[in-house]
C-alpha cells in the first residue's frame, strides 16, 4: 500500500538523483508518470539514460522538447562551451553550470502536464538537493517551497512537491539505492556527468573529473567505507 497515494510526476534527468527518486515513488505513490525536459542541452545523451530508466521501470515517459529556448535566454556551460570549474559570467558565487530559472521552468512544465492530465491534487516529486548541492539557488527548500505556492495560485489546483533528497548526501542516496536493491541499476543506467562521457567506473559512468563526476565518486566511496 503506497504511503501517500494516487498519482504522482517525477522530473526525471537520466541522472543519479532522479532515478532514487523514481525508486523512491514506486515505493510511495500508486502510479508514477516521468516527464523530461529536451533544452538542446550540449549533452543530450542524458535524455537516452532517461528513457532507459523509465523502460527499465515500466513508467509512461514523456519529454518536451523546448529547443533553443533556454540557450537564447541564458549562459552556462551545460548550455555552451566553457570551464565547468570556473564561476558563472553573471554571478561570482554560483558556478558556470547553473541555468537560471532551469527548474523554475522545469517545475511549471512537469505541473502543465499534470494539470492537462486533468489531476485535481497535482503532486510532482523532483531530485532537487540542498546538501551536497552545487549552489544553485533555484534547489533550496525555500524556492521549492515557494514554487508549490506559486503553481497552486497559478493553477487554482492543490499542487504537492515532494523532494526525498533535499537533505541527502550523495553517499546517503547511494545508500538509498541500495536499500531499494537498485544500486546495480544505479551504476549502469544513469549519467550524471557534464561532459557526457559514459566510461563506466565503480561509482558509475563519467568522465571523472567535472563537478558532477567528483561529487558522485566522492559519495561513492563515502558509502562503500561506511558499509
Ligand atoms: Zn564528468
Amino acid at each position: 500500500m503506497a504511503n501517500y497515494k494516487e498519482k504522482a510526476y517525477l522530473l526525471l534527468s537520466g541522472g543519479q538523483d532522479s532515478f532514487v527518486c523514481l525508486t523512491w515513488a514506486l515505493k510511495n505513490f500508486e502510479e508514477v508518470e516521468a516527464v523530461s525536459v529536451a533544452y538542446n542541452q550540449r549533452h543530450a545523451k542524458e535524455l537516452e539514460y532517461a528513457a532507459k530508466v523509465a523502460a527499465h521501470f515500466g513508467v509512461k515517459h514523456t519529454v518536451y522538447d523546448i529547443g533553443n529556448f533556454l540557450n537564447a535566454i541564458a549562459d552556462s556551460t551545460l548550455l555552451k562551451a566553457g570551464n565547468h570549474n570556473a564561476h558563472h559570467q553573471q554571478a561570482d558565487n554560483l558556478p558556470a553550470s547553473f541555468v537560471p530559472n532551469r527548474n523554475g521552468l522545469f517545475l511549471t512544465i512537469i505541473s502543465n502536464h499534470a494539470f492537462r492530465n486533468n489531476e485535481k491534487h497535482i503532486q510532482i516529486i523532483t531530485g532537487t538537493c540542498e546538501t551536497d548541492f552545487s549552489g544553485y539557488p533555484d534547489c533550496r527548500d525555500s524556492y521549492i517551497k515557494s514554487k508549490e505556492v506559486e503553481l497552486s495560485l497559478g493553477l487554482d489546483r492543490a499542487v504537492s512537491i515532494y523532494t526525498p533528497l533535499m537533505w541527502k548526501t550523495k553517499a546517503q542516496t547511494f545508500e538509498m539505492a541500495d536499500k531499494a536493491g537498485k544500486l546495480k541499476e544505479l551504476i549502469d543506467l544513469t549519467l550524471t556527468c557534464y561532459n557526457g562521457v559514459e566510461e563506466m567506473h565503480e561509482w558509475g559512468r563519467g568522465c571523472g573529473e567535472c563537478p558532477s563526476c567528483l561529487l558522485r565518486k566522492k559519495g561513492f566511496e563515502e558509502y562503500k567505507n561506511q558499509k
